[in-house]
């Protein structure tokens, strides 16, 4: 009952409190002056643990920018710089735990520098790379739309600058949008942070320049070459890294081989080699067999998987 709780309670107290002032009084009698201040100091004590444990849970419900104010922390940013949504590169080793967008499950992550390989489910992804090109884009594009397929373009920067049209009609059709870098750049983990980061902005830009409510979910590193430096710094743009499992290697036209030879050769890669959950890597920029290969190949993949957009 709540009432004699309550008196239990003062009791208890009323007790706790004779406990306290008790020894000060027997165990310190000299002099009435230094008894007073003993006991003030005594209940001074209490107050400041009171104020500290009131202050600790004050600061553990703040969010981590204001933290910075009430006690440093080692993964908080610089308490001289006003508090910024995106922490700056150098803080990239231990980027924030909580992204939600761009959160990725250890069974996706297992690509290069934690970027990531498998859709996670059974289902299957196709991702068309370098473009947007004038004349492959539209093809593949009118292919995926015939069969419902949705897929991932990896744009680059400057063929986005030449042809925005193509962007638009990438997002009308559902497809989902990742970034490529301005130039396709295969050395990017060997650049400094901050041009990693102004090769990534400027990208993102053009595609939004483009199409301005588009949402840039992923970055592909040119060449799958990913480092840890690049894959926290697309992630601190809010872009997951994207690698892949399926490499039909469509971009590899060896001396000799016809036109006819290159696309079964695709096809028959991506035949052997796609599994449940994979992620496959194909280019839609200069690669007119890469889109007669996937004339044959989206109904195939159709009858075995479900083909999703990432
Ligand atoms: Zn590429």
């Amino acid at each position: 009952m709540p009432n004699s709780r309550g008196r239990l309670a003062l009791e208890r107290f009323q007790k706790a409190l004779s406990w306290f002032e008790s020894p000060v009084m027997t165990l310190e009698p000299p002099g009435e002056s230094f008894m007073r201040s003993r006991s003030n100091k005594l209940v001074l004590f209490g107050v400041v643990l009171l104020m500290a444990g009131l202050a600790g849970r004050a600061a553990a419900d703040t969010t981590p920018e204001s933290r910075t104010q009430a006690k440093p922390a080692v993964s908080a940013p610089s308490a001289t710089k006003a508090p910024s949504p995106k922490p700056s590169p150098k803080a990239s080793k231990k980027p924030p735990v909580k992204q939600k967008a761009v959160a990725i499950s250890a069974k996706k992550a297992s690509g290069p520098a934690g970027s990531r390989m498998t859709t996670g489910t059974r289902a299957v992804a196709l991702t068309f790379d370098d473009g947007p090109d004038p004349v492959q884009t539209p093809r593949i594009l009118k292919l995926l739309a015939q069969q419902h397929v949705h897929a991932t373009f990896c744009l680059v920067g400057r063929n986005v600058q030449k042809h925005p049209e193509l962007v638009r009609q990438i997002v009308a059709g559902g497809h989902t949008l990742c970034n490529h870098t301005w130039n396709h750049d295969l050395k990017l983990g060997k650049k400094t942070a901050a041009q990693i980061r102004a090769d990534l902005t400027r990208t993102s830009a053009a595609i939004h320049k483009a199409a301005p409510k588009a949402k840039i979910k992923y970055f592909r590193a040119p060449g799958g070459n990913f480092t840890p430096g690049v894959v926290a710094i697309a992630r601190q743009l809010g872009m997951a890294s994207l690698y892949w499992k399926v490499d039909p290697r469509d971009w590899d036209h060896p001396k000799g081989e016809t036109d006819a030879q290159h696309k079964k050769r695709v096809i028959s890669r991506v035949e052997h080699n796609t599994h449940p959950g994979a992620i496959v890597l194909s280019h839609d920029y200069a690669q007119p067999d890469t889109i007669a290969a996937y004339q044959t190949l989206l109904p195939w993949l159709k009858k075995r998987f479900t083909l999703i957009g990432l």
